[in-house]
């Protein structure tokens, strides 16, 4: 049985780490949508794109060489060759993504690649034909509506700015939180008007990770899992993979 899992949630939800983690558990592919708009955004400023030419943006999307690693244990991307892992997280890739995932046309773009690593991880792939976790903004509802589990992970505002204040500056201090809100309401608010992210479509499961730690929310998502595709429930041995059913 091959199985696809579509996450989706705000920044700050957890949902890349719970995605790796449940991809682990469960011997799929990992594919991190938020990094190819990352990329993306890293590109376009490589190439001395000017991000408020949407026209130029598009073009420059078009002929991105990116590749991603979907190994929920290693994960990686590359631009030309480049690997760019860190250099996507900096606070000024966080900060100018909006501009470039709210282009229409790129975000056509970004899907098809989305769609055809997803196909491909049906077929064979990394995940030799077992299916993949991926995690986003439009995932249960553009690029994957038709997953066998599509899960909305959410948290309350304070749990989300707390998370990531404590990730970028190590504490939840007010100044740290502060500093955080960038990245987590500005953000949001910018990509809330291109995808619907914050209340969950018709048949996705939410799974709200406020008041849970890490391995509590994993735990949560692989309830959902067992309910909707038992035949997929991982076995008592963590990373041995899916039962075949
Ligand atoms: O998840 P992450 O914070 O890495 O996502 C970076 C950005 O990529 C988001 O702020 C959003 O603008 C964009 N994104 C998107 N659609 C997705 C995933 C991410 O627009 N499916």
């Amino acid at each position: 049985m091959t199985l696809v899992i579509a996450i989706d949630g705000p920044s700050g939800s957890g949902k890349s780490s719970v995605s790796k983690a449940v991809a682990r558990r469960l011997g799929l592919a990992y594919l991190d949508t938020g990094a190819m708009y990352r990329a993306a955004t890293w590109w376009c400023r490589h190439q001395g794109v000017d991000l408020a030419d949407a026209a130029a943006v598009e073009a420059a999307v078009a002929r991105m060489p990116l590749e991603m690693g979907v190994d929920p244990d290693s994960p990686s991307v590359h631009v030309g060759g480049e690997d760019v892992g860190a250099a996507i997280r900096t606070t000024e890739i966080s900060t100018a993504v909006s501009a470039v995932a709210t282009n229409l046309a790129v975000r056509d773009e970004l899907r098809r690649l989305q769609r055809a690593a997803i196909d491909g991880e049906k077929l064979d792939g990394f995940s030799g034909g077992r299916g993949i976790v991926a995690e986003g903004r439009d995932i249960t509802t553009v690029v994957a509506p038709d997953a066998d589990v599509r899960v909305l992970l959410t948290a309350s505002e304070e749990a989300r700015l707390a998370r990531r204040a404590r990730e970028l500056h190590g504490s939840d201090g007010a100044g740290a939180v502060e500093a955080t809100r960038d990245q987590i309401v500005r953000r949001d608010a910018d990509d809330s008007t291109v995808s619907q992210f914050h209340v969950a479509a018709d048949g996705v499961a939410t799974v709200d990770s406020s008041e849970l730690d890490l391995e509590q929310t994993v735990n949560a998502v692989l309830a959902v899992v067992a309910e909707l595709a038992p035949a997929a429930a991982p076995t008592d041995e963590v990373g041995t993979g899916r039962t075949d059913a």
